[in-house]
């Protein structure tokens, strides 16, 4: 049986490519290839630049509250069809369908929502300056690119279109080549709704489209979501042109469970933290450090729900709830840092090994494992896995936790765990993390900017804070009399 083959999305239509390249993409659940994609070739890259650029001198003449309700018609399409997206959401990432129809697009069409409200309120300000007068307008910075991680493909594209949109920009975003599928199905939802197009495109390939849109002088910003390495070249890339750039990349957060915290609580958290999307969260607290006195307390309840409560399998089966690695290579890596923690010492607690269940014994499996007795200078401890991987590790006072947890390069999130209101706020207040949860973890709604500290990233997304990273301030200084002129 011959694969569909996708074309790229340029100026609101599939585009045939000239040099027939293509990639093929697997279901990670399954082993087979699913479908295939062409390649964005450089007659495909150089329509895409001339569309958005003719999509972004339409866009941005529309005024804020036009451009809010063609956004709001898209929400409602990306929800009306949430379970088909939410199943290209499974079949490209191996995540579990339970998740995927509460979470991948319903988090997505959010972003869109929120950002479509905000765009009939940007605004400029004015101030008196004697006669004379300056005012200010916020406005859009261009062709802006967006490129996308695997681990939550449709989320990412909206997280980056909603803002740039609302704010009058176009984007040429590429989403990973290991999950293709989500963003061009977005482009779709957004030509139907009505956004111009050449508004956004979608250029499809692995890291040299992504490159290639690093450096391309006309693009006006970079947001990019991915690892801290790649996120290094493309802000490298990007300087060549002094775009702009928001960067969210990867962690290796911490949280801290001190003696008085809630301990089922805590052991949702950590089990949230590390095994929800089968432990490929950017924001995973997978350096759980325990208050010496709760120790075995909580070790007990984290194994009894470990081992009773996790369900690997096929991911459309709605009993499954830990799905699969996303590809054969990544589950090889995790089981190589999995390795590399029993050579150093720590102490296997669970998992460990690769998974064959019996509904999808072909798919790229790692069983939730959690490792005891680990120290700060072992690589499953410093080093991101993004993979189902929890390393526990004993703490005896506050001080002793702020500073461990804040030994690290990265800075994305953190998580503190107690019911002493003045301790909860005097611990955050000290880590050095761009996302902290008190008493809770892992939610990200739209309301709030969400981005890392260190090098876990530049800038923000979500929040009103974001529209600042999408639009530039102009300043227009109006005088009412003459210029006095010593010449
Ligand atoms: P990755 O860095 O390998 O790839 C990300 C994207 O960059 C892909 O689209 C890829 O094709 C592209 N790319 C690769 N080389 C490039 C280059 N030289 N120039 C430009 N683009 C290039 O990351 P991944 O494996 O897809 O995703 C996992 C990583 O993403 C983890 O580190 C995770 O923590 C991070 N992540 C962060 C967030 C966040 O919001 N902070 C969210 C999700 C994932």
């Amino acid at each position: 049986m011959s694969l569909v083959r996708y074309q790229n999305f340029v100026d609101g239509q599939y585009v045939k490519n000239q040099t027939n390249a293509f990639f093929d993409v697997t279901n990670p659940a399954t082993g087979n290839i699913v479908y295939q994609v062409e390649i964005a070739d450089d007659k495909v890259k150089e329509l895409a630049i001339s569309s958005a650029k003719k999509g972004f001198n339409a866009w941005a003449q529309l005024s804020g509250i036009e451009r809010s309700r063609i956004l709001m018609k898209a929400v409602t399409l990306l929800r009306e069809r949430n379970d088909e997206l939410a199943k290209i959401e499974v079949e490209d990432t191996g995540k579990p369908l339970s998740e995927a129809v509460a979470v991948d697009v319903t988090s997505g069409a959010d972003a869109i929502e929120f950002f479509a409200g905000i765009a009939p309120a940007i605004e400029g300000n004015q101030q008196s300056l004697g006669n004379d007068f300056y005012y200010t307008r916020r406005e859009p910075l261009g062709v802006c690119a967006g490129i996308g991680a695997w681990n939550y493909p449709l989320q990412i594209a909206c997280w980056k279109a909603a803002p740039a949109l609302a704010a009058g920009n176009s984007m040429i975003f590429k989403p990973s080549e290991e999950t293709p599928l989500g963003a061009l199905k977005l482009a779709e939802i957004f030509v139907e709704a009505g956004v111009p197009a050449g508004v956004f495109n979608v250029l499809q390939g692995d890291g040299a489209v992504g490159a290639w849109l690093s450096e391309c002088p006309e693009i006006a910003k970079v947001s990019f979501t991915g690892e801290v390495s790649t996120g290094k070249k493309v802000m490298t890339s990007a300087a060549g042109s002094l775009k702009e750039v928001t960067m969210e990349l990867g962690g290796k957060s911490p949280m801290i469970i001190f003696e008085d915290a809630d301990i089922n609580n805590a052991v949702s958290a950590a089990m949230l933290g590390n095994f929800y999307t089968q432990g490929e969260v950017c924001t995973n607290g997978t350096r759980v450090y325990l208050h010496d006195a709760i120790y075995d307390e909580f070790v007990d309840a984290l194994l009894t729900r470990t081992k009773e409560n996790i369900v690997v399998g096929d991911p459309l089966d709605q009993r499954t709830n830990f799905g699969a690695m996303i590809s054969k290579a990544h589950q090889e890596k995790v089981l190589d840092c999995i390795n590399k923690g029993v050579a150093e010492g720590a102490t296997l607690l669970c998992g460990g090994s690769n998974v064959i269940p019996e509904n999808a014994p072909n798919g790229y499996f790692v069983a939730p494992t959690i490792f005891a007795d680990c120290h700060e200078n072992m690589s499953i401890v410093r080093d991101e896995i993004f993979g189902p991987v929890m390393c526990l590790m004993r703490f005896s006072g506050e001080k002793e936790a702020v500073q461990k947890a804040n030994a690290t390069d990265f800075g994305l999130a953190a998580g503190v765990f107690t019911r002493d209101i003045n301790r909860a706020h005097r611990v955050v207040h000290q880590l050095e993390a761009g996302i902290c949860w008190i008493n809770s973890y892992g939610l990200s709604p739209v309301e709030m900017p969400v981005g890392g500290y260190k090098q876990s990233g530049v800038g923000r997304e979500n929040g009103v804070e974001t529209i600042k990273h999408y639009t530039q301030i102009k300043s227009v200084y109006v005088g009412m009399q003459a210029l006095e002129c010593p010449f």
